[in-house]
C-alpha cells in the first residue's frame, strides 16, 4: 500500500474540502471493505482518504409520506434489520439479504456498495478499468471472461456492475443525493451508472470531489409489489452469476406497470425495457414469466465463455416475477 494522508472529518462541507479535483487526490472511505482491499493490492493509491464515518446526517433511514431515505452510511445490517423495507420494497431487502458474510455485513455501507468498483480480474490485477493490453486492445474477449458481461458489451467496457442493491433501487424508482463543492443534486439510481469510455472515467456520474449522501425511494414506489432472485455460483462470500429485480403495480389481477431490471450482467444495472413493456396488461402465470425472461436478454451477445449466464438471467427474471406476483421471495 503506498502511503497516503488521513482525514476525519465531522461535517459534509468540511469532507467535500478535503476531495480532489482528480480521482487520484483523494478517495471517500465509508466501511473499507472495498477501499482498503483496492489499496492494499495497489489498484487505486489515493493519496487522502477521508473517512466519513463520523460526518453527521449520514446515518439512519427514515420514513415518512414522501418515501424511505437511507442515510448512505447505513449498514448492509441495519437495511437487512428495516422492518419498514421489508414490508414495503422486499426486492430491497432480498437484494441486501443475498450478500451474507457477516463481516461485510456489519462494516459495508449501502453508499459503498453501490460505489464498488468492478470485480473484473483483470481490473484487480493492474490492467485498468478497461482491461488493456500494452497495445491498447481488450484482454476480455479473446481472454477469460466467464463472468463478464453479456449485455451492453459492445466496448470498450466488459466487466459486469458489481452492486446487488442497484438493481433492486432502480426498480424502485430511487433517488441517489449527492453533494459537492457547488451544493446538492440528484440522480435517479437509473442513471448514476454509466459506461466507461476510458480507462480515467468511473462507473457512476459521481466526480471526483462528490459524494453520495442519501438514497430516497418514493412512496409511490410503495404501490408496487418487488422481488430480487439472484443466482450464485455458492451462497458465501461471492457475488451473484446472474440477478434480477422487478416491480409490478398490479391492477384487476393485471400489470399496469413493470419494471425489470438485470444485476451482474452489463457494464452498468441492466433496464430490460422490452421484458417491462412485455408485462403490460398480462396477468402473471409461468407462461408471461416464461415469456418475460426471454425478452430480458433477447440482445444479449455472449462472450466465449459466458453464454450459460443468458439463461441464468432468463431464470433469474422468471423466479423474480413469480415472486413478486405472490408477495414473497
Ligand atoms: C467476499 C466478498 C463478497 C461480497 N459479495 C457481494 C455481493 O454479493 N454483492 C454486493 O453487492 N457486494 C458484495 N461485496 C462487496 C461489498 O458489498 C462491498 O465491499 C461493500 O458494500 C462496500 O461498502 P463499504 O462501505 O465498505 O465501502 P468502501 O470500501 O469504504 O468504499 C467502496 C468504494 O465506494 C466509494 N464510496 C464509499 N462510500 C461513498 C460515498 N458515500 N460517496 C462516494 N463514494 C463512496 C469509496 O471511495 C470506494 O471507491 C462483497 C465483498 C466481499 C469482500
Amino acid at each position: 500500500m503506498e502511503r497516503f494522508e488521513y482525514a476525519h472529518p465531522t461535517t459534509q462541507r468540511e469532507a467535500i474540502g478535503l476531495l480532489g479535483s482528480n480521482w487520484n487526490d483523494a478517495a471517500v472511505l465509508a466501511g473499507g471493505t472495498d477501499l482498503i482491499s483496492l489499496m492494499k493490492e495497489y489498484v487505486v493509491s489515493p493519496k487522502r482518504i477521508v473517512n466519513i464515518k463520523n460526518v453527521e446526517g449520514l446515518n439512519g433511514i427514515h420514513s415518512n409520506a414522501e418515501g424511505v431515505t437511507l442515510g448512505s452510511l447505513v449498514t448492509m445490517d441495519e437495511l437487512v434489520e428495516n422492518e419498514t423495507i421489508r414490508a414495503e420494497f422486499p426486492a430491497l431487502t432480498q437484494a441486501a439479504e443475498g450478500i451474507t458474510s457477516p463481516q461485510i455485513r456489519a462494516m459495508g455501507t449501502v453508499g459503498g456498495e453501490l460505489c464498488q468498483r468492478p470485480r473484473c480480474w483483470y481490473f484487480r490485477n493492474g490492467y485498468g478499468l478497461l482491461a488493456k493490453d500494452e497495445n491498447g486492445k481488450s484482454l476480455v474477449p479473446e481472454g477469460e471472461n466467464r463472468y463478464h458481461a453479456i449485455l451492453g458489451n459492445s466496448g470498450p467496457a466488459y466487466f459486469v456492475n458489481p452492486s446487488s442493491l442497484a438493481p433492486a433501487l432502480i426498480a424502485l424508482g430511487a433517488k441517489l443525493q449527492l453533494t459537492g463543492p457547488k451544493g446538492q443534486r440528484e440522480v435517479s439510481a437509473s442513471e448514476f451508472f454509466v459506461i466507461p469510455k476510458s480507462d480515467n472515467e468511473r462507473e457512476n456520474v459521481l466526480k471526483p470531489n462528490e459524494m453520495l449522501t442519501h438514497i430516497v425511494i418514493p412512496a409511490s414506489s410503495r404501490g408496487f409489489r418487488s422481488a430480487t432472485y439472484e443466482v450464485r455460483h455458492k451462497t458465501a462470500l461471492d457475488w451473484p452469476l446472474a440477478a434480477a429485480a422487478i416491480a409490478v403495480k398490479m391492477e384487476g389481477g393485471r400489470v399496469r406497470e413493470g419494471r425489470v431490471v438485470l444485476g451482474h450482467v452489463a457494464p452498468i444495472p441492466w433496464q430490460a425495457r422490452e421484458a417491462a413493456k412485455e408485462l403490460e396488461g398480462k396477468s402473471i402465470t409461468d407462461g408471461t414469466a416464461v415469456t418475460v425472461g426471454e425478452a430480458a436478454v433477447r440482445g444479449a451477445k455472449p462472450l466465449s465463455q459466458n453464454a450459460y449466464k443468458v439463461r441464468l438471467a432468463t431464470v433469474a427474471v422468471k423466479r423474480a416475477l413469480l415472486a413478486a406476483a405472490k408477495g414473497e421471495a
